[in-house]
Formats: C-alpha cells, structure tokens, sequence
C-alpha cells in the first residue's frame, strides 16, 4: 500500500517560491492498493494533481473518495479534479453523517451556481454518494483489498478520522487532518486512540500539528491540535511511523524546516509530510 501527499498545507493554499518545498496545496492524499484499489482522502487543492496521476493510468477506473469534513481547504479541489468530468470513471464519495451534513447534500451545493458553471448533473463520470454508517464505524468498509474504519474528531463542525488496513500486506494508515486534541474529552480521544491500535498498531499515523504547544493557547478552539500532541498520541497509542500534518500558511519552508528536526529529535519516528511524498506504508 502506498500514500501518495497531494497537498499538506492547512487552511489556505500558498503558491509564493518560500513554501515550495513541503507544498502550497491543501489537503488531499491517495492511497494506492496493491490490487488497484484508488482511494482519495479529501478534495483540497492537492486533489487536482493527484486526478492527474489518476488519469494516467489507464487500467483504473474507479476510485472511492472519503471527506474528513467539509472545511473549503478539504474541498476546494473537487470542481478542478478532472476526473469528475470524464466518462471512464466510475466514483463513490463517502463519509459519515458529521454535523448534521450528509455528503450526498454538501458536495451538490458545492457545485452549483453561482459557485462553479457546472452542476453535478452535468459531470460526465458516474458518481455515487455513500453516507457511512455509524459516527464511529462499527463493522469496517470492505474496498477491494482494503478495510476502512473511521471515527469522529473535536473539530467546528465536527471532522472524520479515517484508518485503511490492507490486511494482504499488514500496512495501514489512519489520516487525521483535523482536529483538537488539547479540547477533545475522554470519548472522543479513546475512540481515536482505538482507532490507532486496533486491529494493530498502525503502521503510518499522519496528524493535524498545525501549532506548536507555545502557540495553543492563543488559538485554543480553533480546531487544530500540536505536533507535541501528534507525538504523544503517536507513543500512546504505539504508532510505528507519525507524518505531521496541516501546516499553517504562516510557516514558510525555512521555518518548516527548523521544525522538522525538533520533530524529529523529539521522537525518531515522527517528521512534518511534504507535497509530493511518496510513502510505501508499513515499510522503514
Ligand atoms: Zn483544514
Ligand atoms: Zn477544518
């Protein structure tokens, strides 16, 4: 299983030469199964390059999409994810019911005027909207090879973490982009927790950092957690690997940089994620 990074940045895209090297665009991360399997993680600017990649290869048609929630900076790609215009392919977008809002009513008024010229009658692949059952998934959801599980995050609105298993290789992965560890209560951090072990260990666990803990306080409830917070989650729940996640558009590559090795030299497993990364999961 591999994880291909779209796009990193949290909140908004930065296209300016200084933050070129971990990325301008926002979130968006494919997961490549063995056995073909294509799923894309939110539909932030990231996702028009990954459509691209998509659309390259010519034996996949079908992807399934999964939305942790609908802050524009997890959906702004989609009208520019070429895909959704193309008859070959064939596209579920999933997720549970968080905060009142069901997918399958979100992603149409998205693409409507006076937003976007094309409605999503007009796109030429056949799409399917899936709501997920449960806020926290009680049985997984088979995709190929691959088995999802998801619960809920402290996020405005509510946010959704997903874990994908490949049970063939052992790896997984479990994407959390957003959410706020530092307000999140005893439910919601033992469901994540149980996320990250259960059924193993995860082998990539990829986590909102936006801040450090010596900025929390001044931007406490705003939905992000530390990357302090990303490492003793990491340990907690014994994470093999910790890929950082949702950089503020303040921080230019020099401070990302600087950042990179504190994160590291806290704990040797852990690193910020850059643009571009391509990650074979469960390997060292
Ligand atoms: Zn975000
Ligand atoms: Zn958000």
């Amino acid at each position: 299983m591999k994880l291909i990074v779209g796009g990193c940045r949290g909140t908004s895209p930065v296209a300016q030469p200084e933050f070129m090297k971990y990325g301008g665009e926002t979130t968006a991360f494919l997961i490549e199964g063995a056995r073909g399997e294509r799923v894309l993680v939110d539909a932030g600017t990231g996702a028009r390059p990954l459509g691209l990649r998509l659309d390259g290869e010519r034996e996949i048609s079908s992807l399934l999409m999964l939305f942790t929630h609908y802050h524009l900076d997890h959906v702004s790609g989609l009208p520019s994810l070429g895909l959704i215009y193309s008859p070959r392919w064939n596209i579920e977008m999933a997720s549970p019911k968080r905060g009142g809002h069901l997918v399958g009513d979100v992603i149409p008024r998205l693409m409507h005027r006076p937003f976007w010229p094309l409605q999503v009658e007009d796109l030429k692949s056949r799409i399917q909207f899936t709501t997920l059952r449960g806020s926290n998934s009680v049985a997984p959801r088979n995709f190929g090879g691959l088995q999802i599980r998801w619960c809920g995050l402290h996020h405005p609105d509510g946010s959704t973490a997903y874990r994908i298993d490949e049970p063939a290789s052992g790896a997984s992965c479990v994407i959390a982009t957003d959410m706020e560890w530092g307000e999140s209560n005893e439910e919601e951090r033992a469901h994540f927790l149980r996320l990250c072990r259960e059924p193993s260990p995860v082998s990539l666990l990829l986590m909102d950092g936006h801040y450090c803990d010596n900025e929390y306080a001044e931007f406490k409830g705003w939905g992000h957690s530390t990357w302090q917070d990303c490492i003793r989650v990491a340990q907690e729940s014994c994470a093999k690997k910790l890929l950082v996640t949702h950089h503020a558009p303040s921080r230019s590559d020099e401070s990302l940089v600087a950042l990179d090795v504190e994160v590291h030299r806290a704990w040797p497993w852990a690193a910020l994620v850059r643009e571009g990364m391509e990650i074979k999961v469960g390997e060292s």
